[in-house]
């Protein structure tokens, strides 16, 4: 029998506000444990949460963004269980009536072709503490509440993927979405975009669905489709071999890259949400919701459709160059100054993504301006310089944060273009070398490239290659 896997996913983004959901201490990730609490968040009896407008704004940006309707009405629920994590031993999430219903994430595969996934929900909720296990004891753990209050949605879709790689192309498209519109940094090792990955299989063509397992633990969206393919896996085998899947949360090891059960569905949680009578509901208007969209940036895969269409680029160009808000603007801003855009997104995927992967930087710490290396690669368009010159020049760029232009002058670069001078070297060169002069005259014309090398060796690079070929033809065929 064959079987088609199910997939649905769970995605934990942490708001980028500089306060957290429901008091105004720091939203900050990294600082001593324990110091950006307050009796709010470390959940005190008799406090009073009171929400923040800015997460709010973010999670309906996120909701627009992603297609969904904004609820006018919604509400904030108490999810009730006991963790050393969650000192009011209850969450503050939404239920009922979360913020935004439906939407959906619509991704390019390889192929070309679109395909939207559809999302059930997002909806807003805090974030708990975290535990330490400190290395050198097994007799006590530590609670750091710095993370508890920190204000999260949770992007749910429907069980409609079907594939490890539609699951990985689904996440990194949300999460350059949520990172274009300014709702998260989505940074997975440090926690603040989180998946759960729900996993069911099923006789191909049926409509039912199976029993799902959910797996837990995924910091990476390798990790991601690692744990999918090794759950579908499993559950074919199992089922292959008639024994039934149980309905359970299991954990993911990324190193052995398996799945191991955590806990079954005898001891899954009864929650007990009810509305939480410290938080009156939230009402948004439409003309509210209607501003916001209106201030929503060009989404990542309208930009990349645009930037095709405008500057001609492929779509692997794009799909580097869209992949973070940032680097698109930089490719614009220079784009916008050059003479030949589509070099300058092969500038960028050559030369710049290299020397920030190997200084282990984003472009926004980037030395060079887009418009320094727009005038760098005019230079290049317009014969001033070499392409192979005016990547020393980069590389000095880089270096002093000089433009092009001074270090050319500076270091003499310009490329010559004076046929009288290239004749000179020509000449040098074929006197220095009668041999291959001979080899050429008797039919060998390969040889050639051998002596453009030389030339352009005893230039420093520097001369017109085009010339040099022309000139060089010239005088051998004399
Ligand atoms: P739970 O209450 O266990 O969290 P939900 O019904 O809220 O379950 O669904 C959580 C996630 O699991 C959603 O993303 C949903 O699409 C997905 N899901 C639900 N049932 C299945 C299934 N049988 N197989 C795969 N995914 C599923
Ligand atoms: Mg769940
Ligand atoms: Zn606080």
């Amino acid at each position: 029998m064959e079987f088609e896997a199910v997939i649905g996913l769970e995605v934990h983004a942490q708001l980028n506000t500089a306060t957290k959901i429901f008091c105004s201490c720091a939203n900050r990730f990294g600082a001593e444990p324990n110091t950006l609490t307050c009796p709010v968040c470390q959940g005190h009896p008799g406090v009073l949460p009171v929400l923040n407008g800015k997460a709010l704004t973010k999670a309906i940006k996120a909701g627009l963004a992603l297609g969904g309707t904004v609820a006018r009405y919604s509400r904030f629920d108490r999810k009730n269980y006991f963790y050393p994590d969650l000192p009011k031993a209850y969450q503050i999430s939404q239920y009922e009536h979360p913020i935004v219903i439906g939407g959906g994430v619509t991704v390019v595969r390889d192929d070309g072709s679109e395909h939207t996934f559809p999302l059930t929900r997002i909806h807003m909720e805090e974030d708990a503490g975290k535990l330490v296990h400190p290395a050198d004891t097994n007799t006590h753990s530590l609670v750091d509440l710095n993370r508890a209050g920190t204000p999260l949605i949770e992007i749910v879709s429907e069980p409609e993927l079907h594939s490890p790689e539609d699951a990985a192309l689904y996440l990194t498209e949300l999460r350059a979405i949520l990172r274009y519109i300014d709702v998260s940094d989505c940074n997975m090792e440090e926690g603040s975009l989180r998946c759960d990955a729900n996993v069911s299989i099923r006789p191909r063509g049926a409509t039912t669905l199976g029993t799902k397992v959910e797996i837990k633990n995924l910091n990476s969206i390798k990790g991601v489709s690692k744990a999918i393919e090794y759950e579908i896996r499993r559950q074919t085998e199992a089922l292959a071999c008639g024994t039934a899947i149980v309905q359970e949360t299991r954990l993911f090891d990324a190193d052995r890259e398996v799945t191991l059960s955590m806990r079954s569905k005898e001891e899954a949680h009864d929650y007990r949400y009810f509305p939480d009578p410290d938080l009156v509901p939230v009402l948004v208007t439409e003309e509210r919701i209607n501003e916001l969209r209106a201030s929503l940036p060009e989404l990542p895969r309208a930009r990349k459709k645009r930037f095709m269409e405008q500057y001609g680029l492929t779509p692997k160009d794009v799909g580097t160059l869209c992949a973070s808000r940032e680097l698109a603007d930089w490719f614009e801003t220079a784009a916008a100054l050059a003479k030949n855009p589509k070099k300058v997104a092969n500038w960028i995927q050559a030369e710049v993504l290299r020397i920030l992967n190997a200084k282990n930087q984003d472009i926004a710490d980037f030395s060079v301006s887009p418009q320094d290396t727009a005038g760098l690669l005019n230079l290049v368009e317009d014969g001033t310089i070499s392409g192979k010159i005016a990547k020393d020049v980069f590389e000095k760029m880089v270096t002093t944060g000089q433009d092009a232009e001074s270090i050319i002058e500076a270091e003499g670069l310009r490329q010559v273009s004076d046929s009288n001078e290239i004749d000179l070297v020509i000449a040098a060169v074929l006197a220095a070398n009668p041999a291959q002069v001979e080899q050429y005259r008797s039919g060998k014309t390969a040889v050639k490239g051998f002596l453009v090398g030389q030339i352009m060796k005893q230039s420093g690079g520097k001369a017109n290659p085009a010339l040099v070929n022309q000139l060089l033809e010239q005088k051998l065929n004399q």
